[in-house]
């Protein structure tokens, strides 16, 4: 790394992102002499944005939505995580070449990590089947799950998620219509529940929802909400309530960020400076 080098989020949109905000201060607590920029960018742009980034004062970027699938055609490798999920939110630039990977996976393996939540030979419940669900279950697949239930909206776009199953990892797809019965037995011997749709998102339009109502859970259960505005989701207020334990999305979206500022700086993440620098802002968000 320069002094004066550079490294950028890519998405549409990108205005509320977080990630400039922990990033940057990622950096300056470190003293590193990185500029954190947030590029709006249109889906015919995507490739000359990518291109700048071989110029030797970019040290990567994050990719976020909607481009995680897209990006993959621009840059010149994909890590073993980047192949397994489909997708990337991280290109890291050296020498002028573009490597993509995932954090999201190591984000999410994280979150349990800080909760003390072993995740080997655990049964899972996924609810979701967009690209933030792609990953939870590569993290699932190989934090040593044994098996997992994809629960999605539209049916058909959880079928692929039956390729991730092998002979030690399960994988269910299963209608999100079934009788309640039927889902009561499944609940009761899941060990984890996870959301990984935008139920409960504020100003997502469903922001009162939760993807499971109170009956199906308990305090046995351990229930992880990637949504993190609010940070209290109607999942996480349910699940509270009922003594289960809940980790929230914010460790996975600063988890995941201080993945990809390790790969860029190959320096030890402040971790704590980011979480303070996030919920600082969101406070400041809310108040304002
Ligand atoms: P995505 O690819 O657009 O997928 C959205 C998912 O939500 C799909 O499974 C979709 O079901 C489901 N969904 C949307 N509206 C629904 C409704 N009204 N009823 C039932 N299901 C509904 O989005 P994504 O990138 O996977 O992100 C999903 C969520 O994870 C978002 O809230 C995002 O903020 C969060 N996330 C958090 C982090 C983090 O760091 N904490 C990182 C990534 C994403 P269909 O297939 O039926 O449309």
């Amino acid at each position: 790394m320069n002094s004066g080098d550079i490294a950028v989020l890519i998405g549409n949109p990108v205005t509320h992102s977080l990630s400039p905000i922990f990033q940057q201060a990622a950096f300056d607590h470190m003293n590193i002499n990185v500029r954190y920029e947030a590029w709006q960018t249109h889906a015919n742009e995507l490739k000359q944005k990518i291109d700048l980034l071989r110029s030797s004062k970019y040290i990567g970027a994050n990719i976020t939505i909607p481009y995680k699938l897209d990006a993959m055609s621009f840059v010149d490798n994909i890590d073993d995580i980047g192949q397994q999920v489909g997708a990337i939110n991280t290109i890291v630039s050296r020498d002028g070449n573009l490597t993509g990977t995932n954090t999201d996976v190591e984000g999410i393996q994280n979150s349990f990590k800080m909760a003390n939540v072993d995740l080997k030979n655990k049964s899972v419940i996924l609810f979701g089947a967009g690209g933030a669900a792609r990953a939870v279950i590569v993290a699932m697949k190989n934090a040593g799950v044994k098996a997992i239930t994809v629960i999605n909206r539209t049916e058909d776009k959880a079928k692929h998620f039956e390729s991730f199953s092998s002979s030690n990892f399960k994988v269910s797809i299963l209608s999100a219509h079934l009788s309640i019965k039927f889902h009561s037995a499944l609940f009761t011997d899941a060990d984890i529940i996870i959301n990984a749709t935008s139920l409960g998102m504020y100003k997502g339009g469903n922001e009162l929802i939760s993807p499971v109502s109170r009956e199906f859970l308990n305090n046995s259960q351990v229930i992880f909400d990637l949504v993190y505005t609010p940070e209290e989701t109607p999942l996480l207020k349910m699940a509270e309530s009922l003594g289960a334990q809940c980790i929230g999305g914010l460790a996975m979206l600063i988890f995941q960020g201080a993945a990809s500022f390790r790969l860029w700086t190959d320096k030890n993440p402040p971790v704590e400076v980011m979480f303070h620098a996030v919920k600082k802002e969101l406070s400041h968000r809310l108040h304002n």
